[in-house]
This record gives C-alpha cells, structure tokens and sequence, in this order.
C-alpha cells in the first residue's frame, strides 16, 4: 500500500498569538484552494474566521451547527499573515481570477478584514471577493471595511421577518427590519460587483408567496446577480432538503420580472490541488468550509498514487473532526468537530 501523502513544512508553520485554539484545531492557515465556483471561477480562499463564529445559524449550512453566536466584531486575523500567505500560494498556483474571504463563519465579525481587503489589493495587484450573510452591514464601519473588495455576495434568503428566522436562525439581537436596511445602505454606497445568494429550502421559504416576497427584497437592492441556490452538501440539519427544479425555477421567474438577472447557483468540486500543494492540507482546509465528494477525494488520491483510505486517515490525524456524513445518497467528507472543541472559540 502506498504511504500516506506527507505534509510540507510549510504546513508546520509556528502558529501566532492568535493560537491553535483560536482557529479550533491543527491547522492555522488562512489561506485555502485555489478552489473553483461558478460566480467567481477560480478562487483562492481565505478563511478569517475562526470555526465556527457565526450570527446566523442556518438550517442548511454546511459548516454543522453555529454554537456560538456573536455580534462582537473583533480582530480575529492578522493581515500581514494572510498577505504572506497568499502571496506563497499565488507563488504555488499561478493566477487566480480572486482571493475571496469565504470564511467558516462570518467574516465581517472580524475588524482586521478591511485591513486584509486593501494590502491584498494593493500589494498584489489582486481582485478581492468578500461572502458574507451581510446581517452586520448595518454597523457603519463593517460597511466601510468592504467598500473596497471588487466583489461582495450577500445573502437574501426571505422578504420577510418570520421565514428569515425559521431559514437563517439568526442571533437573537438581530432584527430583519435592521438588517435590510443595512443592505440596502451598503447596496446604495458600494461601487463593485454586488450579488445576492438566496437559498431556498424545501418547505421553509419555497412557497410562491415566500418566492415573491424574497423576489421583491432582492431587488430593492439592485443586485449585479442574484444566484438561487439549493442544498447540495450535507447541511447542519439533515432534513433542510432542496425544493423542486419548479419551485427554484419559479423563484427565478419571481426575480426576473422584476428586472433582476438571476441566475442559478451550481456547486461544483474545486479543480484538483495543484502541483506543489499538499493533498492532505489541501483536503483538510477545503472542508473546513465546506464538504467534499468521496468521488473528488478518490480522483486526489489516484492523482497521489495512494488510496482513498490513506488520505482520508492523513486528512482525519490532520483534522480532528474530519467525518464521513452521507447527503442524499452520496457520502462526503464534512467537518463536524465535537462541541466541547467548538467552544475554545
Ligand atoms: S451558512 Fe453562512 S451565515 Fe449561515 S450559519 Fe453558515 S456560515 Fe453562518
């Protein structure tokens, strides 16, 4: 049997004051992929936020359970670190189309992100995309710390109060009314590419009046794009299912007559780790935000002349967490630490 692929040392760097248990486990890289999406082609990922620090817990997310909600914005990452870091990965990987903030949590509760955002783009040269749920946009300096980003998703998953709470389980300090206004402030100044993601769940938010009203609250805020998606990878509850192809269609119709383009969301697996990049790492830091086909990590592993059995066990020694959750019929490798290790944030 081959040996398991080992790590570079790159991958042992000292952590910082920040901490292993800051970042809630063994790896403290900010920077992960590059991986692939259909909004932003390819993408290396920086990841800002510690596991799993969110002020939404979403019924379909794919990061588990959100068992520490916040709305204390505070320094979480160290911007001269993820600069390095990107710069060594860029070095590795060639040309990416965007260094995008896609943390597992929400990077806006991290102060030093608009730090991050302007050293990125002026020291590199760089196009930064930000994806964030947007519920703190209504903090006049969370705001500002992302007017610079070329590219800033927000997430529009209901139009009104009570399917935004049963969808996006939001902290309880929160308000919709609030939020929106937030966004619409944000959509108002911001100058980049502004999209929307809305997220339809079977049953919660996927019924035509829920449709219309969503429809109506997207395009108030004069998206770019607004992407539908639906649940693909195993989320943080087991029964938060994807709609029909009709009812996605029909909140596509929904935002089109209201003169929205509006596309629908595909998730793809990102491309293979490039030459020079560690499959295991690679592994491990990928699922961290989010779940991978078993099918992609048996191609990863033919492609590293070992066997699938072998990098699951490096990726699992590697991060604790690491599991085997099935979606659908199809099996993923998904992080989904214990909450006692969740609650070192
Ligand atoms: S989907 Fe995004 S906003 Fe929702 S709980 Fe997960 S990380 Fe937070």
């Amino acid at each position: 049997m081959a040996p398991a692929p080992s790590l570079p040392n790159a991958y042992h760097r000292p952590t910082s004051s920040r901490g292993r248990g800051a970042r809630g486990g063994s790896l403290v890289l900010y920077v992960f992929g590059p991986v692939f999406s259909r909004r932003l082609g390819v993408s290396l990922g920086v990841n800002n936020v510690p596991y799993k620090l969110c002020t939404y817990s979403c019924v379909y997310c794919q990061l588990g359970h959100t068992l520490r909600f916040t709305l204390e914005r505070r320094r979480l990452s160290e911007p001269e670190r993820i600069l390095a870091e990107v710069a060594e990965r860029l070095e590795k990987a060639g040309n990416v189309d965007y260094v995008t903030f896609v943390p597992d949590g929400e990077p806006l509760l991290d102060t030093a992100l608009g730090d991050a955002v302007r050293l990125l783009r002026r020291e590199l040269g760089v196009r930064v995309a930000v994806l964030t749920n947007g519920s703190l946009l209504w903090l006049p300096d969370a705001r500002e710390s992302i007017l610079e980003a070329d590219y800033v998703s927000v997430k529009v998953d209901a139009g009104d109060e009570e399917t935004w709470r049963r969808v996006d389980r939001p902290h309880p300090g929160l308000g919709y009314t609030r939020v929106m206004e937030g966004l619409r402030v944000f959509a108002h100044d911001y100058t980049g590419v502004l999209a929307t993601e809305t997220m339809l769940v079977s049953g919660l938010n996927d019924d035509r009046r829920a449709l219309e009203a969503v429809a109506e609250a997207v395009a108030g805020l004069g998206p770019r794009v607004a992407y539908v998606a639906a649940p693909v990878r195993p989320p943080a509850e087991p029964w938060a299912r994807p709609p029909p192809p009709e009812r996605l269609q029909a909140a596509l119709e929904a935002l089109r007559s209201r003169g929205v383009r509006a596309e629908p969301l595909a998730a793809p697996e990102p491309p293979p780790p490039p030459m020079g990049v560690d499959p295991v790492a690679y592994v491990a830091e990928t699922i961290k935000v989010h779940p991978l086909r078993i099918s992609y990590l048996e191609r990863i592993a033919a492609a590293h002349g070992t066997t699938l059995q072998e990098l699951l066990k490096a990726v699992q020694e590697r991060l604790p967490g690491a599991k085997l959750v099935e979606f659908m019929g199809n099996k993923f490798l998904a992080y989904r630490p214990e909450p006692r290790k969740r609650n070192q944030h």
